[in-house]
């Protein structure tokens, strides 16, 4: 129930409801009005009050608008005294006439709806508040009446029965309006991101197979190698390697990354962990690395990050970490990148597994010499290839180094061994073993025409260096041979050119744009499947 708008006007007046109140009363009213009347304005009193010091009673209103203008009393014509314009001050309030005013009784305001109650004037807004015939409204129709008529009337009004559950549907109506806004907004943002990729799209496949120089302007082209210019700092992701896996297991190739694959940009770290990894995971995909006589590829070779050499030389011992997982001895082949002063070169162990098996027979292995027959035990060994010769990367150092990494692996599992590093055969001391019993080999390999392509060299010869070990035939077999006893007669300078390098960076960037390609694929696939799931399934048809 609430209230009717009718009853919410101005209740009328305490002057109007003692003239009605009179007016019903008939003779007695007359005189009863008499008694109360103000001789100024002939209505009952309004706020009476006496005038000193007289003492005639007329309403507060009608004698401060008289003394305005005059200085007597009204009636009888008296001269009055008004200090200073201060009216009030000769105005004191009548209490008994206003005490006999609110005592008078008078009709309810609701009369005319059929109210019956008469009231002392005072008392009279408490009743008619609660007042049965006060017009009231339906809380949930347009029925207007008293209140008794629209309390009967709620409870048979069908929108009151039914309240509740019309409550409900307008909470789930506004939810469900909520909702589509939500998604109509959702929806344009996705179609216009789709389109950006759709657009991003085609400019690629409209690139390729053409001049890939597109995604890398000439502007951006560098000959210095040793100093990275703002477009090689651009840290805009573009895809990571490998895909799908977290990105803290893979690493992430930036636009200013792949800018230095513009010719005479020199490679930084992450390019070149970048192409080791896809190196390695060519080989094992090869036909090749299934072959018995060399076994799986998958478990066979083991590629450091950039970082492991760094962190190795600089006697940091917390580089177990790149070997959680792996044991070393299990391998038969670590790709070790070494970047120094601006330059890389690749060192790679041969069988430190054989170094271990050694380490635990006691076992002295034959003479160079003796060794070189088709069955005897693949020798350990470290094959440093370095595209400027021996002018700035030390093979002595970076064996000592690998030396020290096998031996903490080593005392990591075999705590109570004697170290490997300590032993000493009888020609320990010759120019041919060292105490490690680990050959260092320095192959004449390819050597460089400029002074940034030396990344692009490491990497090659990790490449060449898988692919000859994994086939059979090749010179490089590893079927229970020594890889070092090959390197008297193998023509390692044979293995590529300069124009070769430069080609590398071409397949490179073409490898980044297809990734780049396929991310963009997979993100846009993502964005179908997703549009499709939002769109509310079709209702099957009766
Ligand atoms: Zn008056
Ligand atoms: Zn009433
Ligand atoms: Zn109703």
């Amino acid at each position: 129930m609430a209230d009717a708008a009718d009853a919410a006007e101005a209740p009328p007046s305490k002057r109007q409801r003692l003239e009605a109140a009179f007016e019903a009363q008939g003779e007695e009213g007359r005189r009863k009005r008499q008694h109360l009347c103000c001789s100024m304005c002939l209505g009952p009193f309004d706020e009476p009050v006496f005038v000193k010091p007289l003492g005639n009673t007329y309403c507060k209103g009608c004698i401060t608008a008289w003394l305005s203008e005059n200085r007597t009393d009204p009636l009888t014509g008296t001269r009055l005294t008004v200090r200073e314009g201060n009216i009030a001050a000769v105005l004191v309030p009548n209490i008994a006439v206003q005490q006999i005013i609110d005592a008078q009784s008078v009709p309810c305001r609701y009369a005319a709806r059929g109210c019956e109650a008469w009231s002392a004037l005072g008392d009279l807004e408490a009743h008619e508040a609660n007042c049965p015939c006060k017009p009231s409204k339906c809380a949930r129709c347009a029925f207007v009446g008293s209140r008794l008529e629209v309390a009967a009337h709620e409870q048979a009004c069908p929108f009151v029965v039914l309240g509740p559950v019309l409550d409900a549907q307008n909470a789930r109506i506004r939810n469900l309006e909520g909702e589509v806004r939500d998604a109509k907004r959702r929806l344009t943002a996705e179609h216009e991101a789709t389109q950006r990729l759709k657009a991003r799209l085609e400019a690629l496949e409209a690139q390729r197979p053409g001049d890939l120089a597109v995604v890398s302007p000439p502007a951006a082209r560098r000959t210095r190698a040793t100093r990275a210019g703002p477009a090689e700092t651009d840290p805009t992701p573009v895809f990571q390697y490998p895909p799908g896996v977290a990105a803290s297991d893979s690493i992430v190739v930036t636009r200013g990354d792949l800018r230095r694959l513009e010719p005479g940009g020199y490679l930084n770290e992450k390019l070149v962990d970048f192409y080791l990894k896809v190196i390695v995971a060519d080989a094992r995909r090869s036909p090749l690395a299934e072959d018995p006589d060399f076994g799986n590829m998958a478990s066979a070779v083991h590629a450091f990050p950039s970082d492991f050499f760094t962190m190795l030389s600089a006697g940091n011992e917390r580089v177990e970490r790149w070997t959680r997982g792996v044991d070393v001895f299990a391998k038969k082949f670590l790709l070790v990148p070494v970047v120094e002063d601006l330059h890389w070169s690749l060192a790679i162990v041969c069988h430190p597994g054989e170094l271990a098996k050694r380490a635990i027979a006691g076992h002295i292995y034959p003479t160079v010499d003796s060794a070189d027959h088709e069955d005897g035990p693949a020798r350990p060994c470290v094959i440093h290839m370095d595209s400027r010769g021996s002018s700035l990367h030390s093979a002595r150092k970076i064996e000592k180094w690998l030396r020290c990494f096998l031996e903490m692996e080593w005392r990591k599992r075999h705590a109570g061994e004697e170290p490997f590093t300590l032993w000493a055969g009888p020609r320990a001391g010759s120019a041919i073993m060292n105490p490690a019993d680990l050959l260092l080999a320095r192959p004449k390999v390819p050597q460089q025409m400029n002074s940034a392509d030396s990344g692009l060299y490491a990497l090659r010869y990790a490449q060449e260096f898988l692919t000859r070990a994994v086939c059979r035939g090749a010179p490089l077999a590893v079927n229970g041979r020594d890889v070092s006893l090959d390197f008297r007669d193998h023509d390692f300078e044979a293995w590529f050119t300069g124009r070769d390098i430069a080609e590398m960076r071409r397949d490179i960037k073409k490898l980044a744009a297809d990734l780049e390609l396929e991310k963009i694929r997979a993100a846009y696939r993502r964005e179908q499947a997703e549009d499709a799931a939002a769109r509310p399934p079709r209702r099957p048809r009766q």
